[in-house]
C-alpha cells in the first residue's frame, strides 16, 4: 500500500550518505574513544573532526560544541546549568516552547530553583519583543529561552533581536533551535545567543544524538557528572556513531541547503495553493504559511467546525499518510497542544501538522489533498 510521510517535524528519514559515514563505527571501528591505544585513538580524532567540522558550519569554536543524546538532554543541561552556574534567579521564556523547555522549567520552579515568567504574544504566535524588554528591566540579569523556529506553526523568531535585548540587560539567552538547524543559516560567534540546541534526527541524522553550543563566555554547569567526557561537561562514553553521523546530517544539510529550501518552500507553496482550491474555509495557524517568517519544511493546517481531530487523523493514518495534530508529543491530536491554545486556535478547529523534507513531491501533495477531502466529504 502506498505511504505517504508528511511528519518531517517530528523526525526525518536517515540521509543513506550519512549511515554509510556512520557503518564504519558501527563495525570495525569500535575502540572507546577514551582509551590511549590506536584503537580507542583513532576513534577520538573521529569524534574531534566531527565537533570541528559541526563548529565550523555553525560558527563556533569546537570547545564551543558539546555532544549530547538529543536536543532534550541538551535544553536540560543548558537551563539547569545555566541557573546553577550564574545563580540566575528569573528565567523569561513563552507559553509555545517544546516540552524540553517548558517542563525543566515547571521543575525547577518547583523545586524552588527560579521563577518563571511568560512573554506575551500574538494569536499569529509572534513574541512581542517590547514585552520583552520591559520584563528585562524588571528582572536584569535573568536567563531567556526562546525558540528559533516553534515545531507545530514554524513560526521563525527574530534571534538577533532578542540577542541585542538579553545584551542589554545582561541576560543568559538560550535558544531552543532544535527545528532550525539544518536550515536556517547560523554564524554563531557573530550573533548574540549564548547557548543552542540542536538534534540530528531532525535532518536526516541519526536519532538520540545531538549537541549543544555554549558560549566560551557563558559557561555552564554540567548535568551528567561521570568519566569527564566532553571536557567534563558530559560524563559517559560517547555516542561514536551517532556523533558521526550527526556532522555527516549536518554537512549535507549546509552543503545542500539553497536546492533543499527551495524544494521545501515550491512543496509549501503548492500545498497552500491545492488545499485552498479543494477545502472549504481552510485556513493556516500561526505564520505556517508565510515564506520567510516561518520554517519552510512546516504548513499547520486548520479546519474550523471540525472538532476533534483524531478521527480526521486516524482516516488519514489508514488511508496511507503519516501526518500529525500539533506536534509529536501531542500524542496526535490538537486536544493538549499547548502551542495552539496559546495562540487562541478555537476548540472547534480540526488541525493537522504537514512537514516536508527534500525526499517529498508534489505528487504526495496531491495523494494527501486528495484523501482529506474525501475524508472530510465522507465523514462531515
Ligand atoms: N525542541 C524542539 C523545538 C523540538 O521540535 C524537539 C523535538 O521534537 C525537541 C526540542 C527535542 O529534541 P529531541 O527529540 O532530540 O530530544
Amino acid at each position: 500500500m502506498k505511504r505517504v510521510y508528511l511528519d518531517n517535524a517530528a523526525t526525518t528519514a536517515l540521509d543513506k550518505r550519512v549511515f554509510e559515514a556512520m557503518e564504519p563505527y558501527l563495525t570495525g571501528q569500535y575502540g572507546n574513544p577514551s582509551s590511549i591505544h590506536a584503537n580507542g585513538r583513532e576513534v577520538r580524532t573521529a569524534i574531534e573532526k566531527a565537533r570541528r567540522k559541526v563548529a565550523e558550519i555553525l560558527g563556533a569554536a569546537p570547545s564551543e560544541i558539546f555532544f549530547t543524546s538529543g536536543g532534550t538532554e541538551a535544553i536540560n543541561t543548558v537551563l539547569r546549568g545555566a541557573l546553577e552556574k550564574h545563580s540566575i534567579q528569573h528565567v523569561i521564556t513563552s507559553p509555545i516552547e517544546h516540552h524540553a523547555v517548558l517542563h525543566t522549567l515547571e521543575y525547577l520552579k518547583s523545586a524552588g530553583h527560579t521563577q518563571v515568567h511568560f512573554v506575551n504574544l500574538n494569536d499569529q504566535g509572534q513574541f512581542d519583543l517590547n514585552h520583552l524588554e520591559e520584563m528585562l528591566k524588571t528582572y536584569p540579569r535573568s536567563l531567556v529561552s526562546l525558540m528559533h523556529a516553534n515545531n507545530e506553526i514554524g513560526n521563525i523568531m527574530d534571534m538577533d533581536a532578542v540577542g541585542d535585548l538579553c545584551a542589554t540587560y545582561h541576560a543568559f539567552f538560550h535558544c531552543d533551535t532544535v527545528q532550525a538547524i539544518g536550515h536556517l543559516p547560523f554564524n554563531l560567534s557573530q550573533q548574540g545567543v549564548h547557548a543552542i540546541a540542536g538534534s540530528a534526527h531532525k535532518f536526516h541524522g541519526p536519532k538520540g544524538t545531538g549537541f549543544m553550543y555554549v558560549d566560551a563566555d557563558h559557561a555552564i554547569s554540567p548535568l551528567l557528572i561521570g568519566g569527564g567526557q566532553e571536557r567534563n561537561m558530559r560524563g559517559g562514553t560517547e555516542n561514536v556513531y551517532g556523533i558521526i553521523g550527526l556532522a555527516s546530517a549536518l554537512e549535507l544539510a549546509y552543503d545542500e541547503r539553497e536546492q533543499t529550501i527551495k524544494h521545501l518552500l515550491s512543496l509549501k507553496k503548492y500545498a497552500i495553493k491545492r488545499l485552498k482550491s479543494e477545502i472549504e474555509n481552510v485556513v493556516f495557524n500561526g505564520m505556517s504559511a508565510s515564506a520567510d517568517a516561518s520554517l519552510s519544511k512546516i504548513l499547520s493546517i486548520g479546519l474550523p467546525g471540525l472538532g476533534e481531530n483524531e478521527m480526521l487523523l486516524f482516516n488519514l493514518d489508514i488511508n496511507g499518510l503519516s501526518v500529525s495534530g500539533g506536534s509529536a508529543c501531542a500524542s496526535g491530536s490538537n486536544i493538549g497542544s499547548h502551542v495552539l491554545d496559546a495562540i487562541n486556535v478555537p476548540s472547534d478547529m480540526a488541525t493537522i501538522r504537514i512537514s516536508f523534507s527534500k525526499f517529498n513531491t508534489t505528487d504526495e501533495i496531491d495523494f494527501f489533498v486528495q484523501n482529506l477531502k474525501m475524508i472530510i466529504n465522507d465523514n462531515y
